[in-house]
């Protein structure tokens, strides 16, 4: 295994970034990413084992219903890179067995693949979301063909690549990229039909990085979220890569195309709708302190917004919970969420989002964007009349200001808007969701209890 400073050590392996114009020659050079990629570094560290065999248990399939609720709240502790990187080997190996009827190879291939990254210590994120074009037209009708990524040669010893993939967390700091079409494909789209796995620094592969951080040198106190948050969001561009054989995992397989999609579905929105249901429950509690610091806990419209919040947050929490506890169980053991409890739960957390920050906002006050900067209170001509003329119900203004731009950083800054956008879109976008909830319902049962209220016709009186 990799301790922190070698997987720092390993992301100078000649990748293709560009940050802000420059193309950068080291990432681990570029202040805005310090934190994070410490962060990165401290996780590897935690979980290091100098054993020759050793890998990192996060990264264990799950057995049982309770480890998947458990490794859960492990990734959580761990960093975003480790959950992608889990989402990804659970999202591939679904996929492999959803293949091993039609595609054994690719199947196999798969299995060993996961492997080598778990045994390398790798991370690994996700590109799935392609560049799209016209949306109202397919992949093979797009006028540019390279909208959708696709193969542009087959050679003996593998394939050429090209297209882009757009919005991929992480990309610039990982080690493996796994690539997948995302959606099915029609007859005369076999060429969009790949899915492979890429090292990030192959060439051709060049790396755009967004920072969804707006300040150069945030204050901690200020930001208390996104001081330290600078996970770049990758354009990635695959500018004719090419793919030996081993890494390929379906290659012109129309209608296995969306399995890749699917099994990655499952997985991502599990991660997000937990991080989701945490929110929820963040937002719960902050409308409540902030309230009890305005002295207006006990004013009864505040008090349904608040009840708004903690029934949002509940009903969040119950439908993850369903999504465990019925939870499906592969022919080799491993479990994973319910589709239909899953998908219910993310559409359900993508919507109801901004309707908690609009309660949670009209609970706190203006102060959320007009609270001065506790740097402020570092000037001693202004730290005592701060202090005074923001402080509460029994409580002191510091507090009552940090609490303000700790409300401000999680729905109303830069960062705030981010998560606002995230929300809706990460995973997959609520349209998605909704298609898979829907296709997953049992809508049979359904109409059979609805005719079970039908009043039956009455029956002819006999004669005789
Ligand atoms: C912060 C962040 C991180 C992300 N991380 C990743 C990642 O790591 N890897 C990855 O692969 N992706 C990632 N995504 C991408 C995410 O999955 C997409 O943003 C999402 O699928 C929507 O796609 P889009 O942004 O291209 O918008 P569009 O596809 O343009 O969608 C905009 C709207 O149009 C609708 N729409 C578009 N086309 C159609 C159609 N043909 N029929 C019906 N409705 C349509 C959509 O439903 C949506 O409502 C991330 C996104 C965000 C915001």
């Amino acid at each position: 295994m990799l301790t922190g400073a070698q997987y720092l050590e390993s992301l100078a392996d000649g990748r293709a970034v560009f940050f802000r114009g420059e193309r950068i020659a080291d990432i681990t050079a570029v202040g805005e990413f310090d934190t994070t990629l410490k962060r990165f570094a401290d996780v590897y560290d935690r979980f290091h084992d100098a054993g020759g065999d050793a890998v990192n248990p996060l990264f264990a399939s799950p057995r049982s219903p309770e480890e998947l609720r458990e490794r859960l709240d492990q990734l959580h502790g761990a960093d975003m890179l480790v959950h992608l990187t889990y989402q990804s080997f659970m999202a591939l190996l679904t996929a492999a067995d959803r293949l091993d009827e039609v595609f054994p190879e690719g199947s196999g291939r798969i299995r060993k693949y996961v492997e080598d990254c778990r045994r390398r210590d790798v991370r690994m994120v996700q590109c799935i979301t392609d560049a799209k074009g016209d949306r109202s037209l397919s992949p093979g009708a797009q006028p540019d063909p390279d909208q959708y990524l696709r193969v542009v040669e087959r050679r003996p010893d593998g394939v050429v690549i090209r297209g882009a993939k757009l919005h991929i967390t992480g990309a610039a700091m990982a080690h493996e990229m796994m690539v997948m079409p995302t959606k099915r494909m029609k007859p005369g789209e076999e060429a969009y039909a790949i899915a492979c796995g890429v090292p990030v620094n192959a060439p051709g592969v060049k790396i755009v990085a967004v920072s969804p951080v707006a300040e150069t040198e945030p204050d901690p106190r200020d930001y208390p979220l996104s001081w330290n948050r600078a996970i770049p969001e990758g354009f990635v561009i695959f500018d004719d890569v090419f793919v030996p054989n081993e890494r390929i995992f379906l290659e012109g397989q129309i209608n296995e195309a969306a399995v890749f999609a699917h099994s990655l579905g499952l997985w991502e929105r599990m991660g997000a709708t937990a991080g989701q249901v945490n929110r929820a429950e963040q937002a719960a509690g902050l409308a409540q302190l902030i309230a009890e610091a305005n002295g207006t806990h006990k004013i009864s419209h505040i008090n349904d917004k608040i009840n708004e919040l903690v029934l949002n947050a509940t009903l969040l929490r119950a439908a993850l919970d369903a999504a465990m506890v019925h939870a499906s169980v592969s022919k080799e053991g491993v479990y994973s969420p319910n589709e239909l409890y899953i998908n219910a739960a993310k559409v359900f957390a993508a919507t109801g989002w901004s309707t908690a920050v609009r309660n949670l906002q009209d609970v706190a006050g203006g102060s959320i964007v007009t609270s001065p900067s506790l740097r402020d209170l570092d000037n001693d001509e202004l730290n005592g009349l701060l202090d005074k003329y923001m402080a509460g119900a029994g409580e002191s203004g510091e507090y009552r200001m940090r609490l303000f731009h700790l409300i401000r950083n999680l729905t109303a800054d830069g960062f705030g808007g981010w998560t606002n956008v995230t929300t809706i879109h990460a995973g997959g976008g609520i349209y998605a969701q909704r298609y898979v909830m829907r296709s997953r319902f049992d809508m049979e049962a359904a109409k059979r209890k609805a005719l079970q209220m039908l009043p039956q016709p009455a029956q002819p009186i006999g004669v005789g």
